[in-house]
């Protein structure tokens, strides 16, 4: 874990990786594999957050939204078929599901993973079940509390390297020289989804689509773990490592 920490330090987010408490990263061991599901309203933070535990765990980030908006870049069938996803509609939970499952039956999941933006619906987390079932991931729900009222803030502070895709935000994690991105010097810009104008049918979809997916799993006994996302993103790494990680090997536990 830490040599992958260490190497982690020199891609993006740096900033935000010196102020880690680093005692906390190094001693960081998960007795089990885990399927971190990272979850919120858009803007709390879930993309920051999965960047630095990745470079943390070594655990793959996966990110349907990068995923897809990757697919929308290139003009692929899948992207064609998800191209609402620019005007904030839910891409179609076929091509999502299929995205992450293939994407999991490669290796470096096995020892556990990090989902941000998935599932989104309730038939997305009915597929993901059986897949983390399969691979003996535990899911842990780690669900980011943030006030809508914060959401249009957050959205239109946010921006990222169109280079290496570092997220920054205006206010609370700002680059050092504007507009331009601390790890690469590439250009800085923002979503064109984060329009103020879509974001009313984004947090819509969220209300109606997505919060369901919290309820379902907490009636199904999958393990939540809640935490404020307006915390210094450093902070909150530190305390989500905290909660879900434990300090001792488990073949060493009595
Ligand atoms: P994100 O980067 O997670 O904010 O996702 C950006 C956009 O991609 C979302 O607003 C959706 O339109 C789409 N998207 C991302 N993940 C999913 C998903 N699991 N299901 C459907 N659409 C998604």
């Amino acid at each position: 874990m830490r040599a992958g920490f260490v190497d982690a330090a020199r891609r993006p987010n740096i900033v935000v990786l010196s102020q880690l408490n680093t005692a906390v990263a190094a001693s960081f061991f998960a007795s089990k594999p885990l399927a971190l599901l990272l979850y919120g309203v858009p803007g709390s933070g879930k993309g920051t957050l999965g960047k630095m535990l990745s470079q943390v765990t070594a655990w793959p980030h996966i990110s349907t939204g990068d995923l897809l908006r990757k697919h929308v870049a290139e003009g692929t069938s899948t992207g064609q078929a998800s191209a609402g996803i620019l005007r904030g509609a839910y891409a179609p939970d076929y091509i999502v599901n299929n995205l992450v499952a293939s994407r999991m039956r490669e290796a470096d999941c096995r020892r556990g993973v990090i989902l941000d933006g998935y599932p989104r619906t309730l038939e997305q987390t009915m597929d993901l079940l059986p897949v983390l079932r399969r691979l003996n991931l535990e899911p842990v729900l780690v669900r980011l509390n943030l006030d809508y009222t914060e959401v249009v803030h957050r959205l239109q502070a946010r921006c990222h390297c169109q280079t290496c895709g570092a997220i920054y935000n205006l206010v609370h994690l700002p680059p050092r020289l504007a507009g331009s991105c601390d790890q690469c010097g590439g250009r800085l810009v923002a979503r064109e989804d984060d329009q103020v104008d879509l974001l009313s049918k984004r947090i819509e979809q969220y209300l109606t689509l997505t919060a369901p997916v919290a309820r379902f799993l907490e009636a199904s006994s999958v393990r939540v773990e809640e935490f404020s996302a307006t915390e210094a993103p450093s902070r909150l790494l530190t305390a989500v490592l905290t909660r879900i990680g434990t300090e001792t090997p488990s073949d060493e536990l009595p």
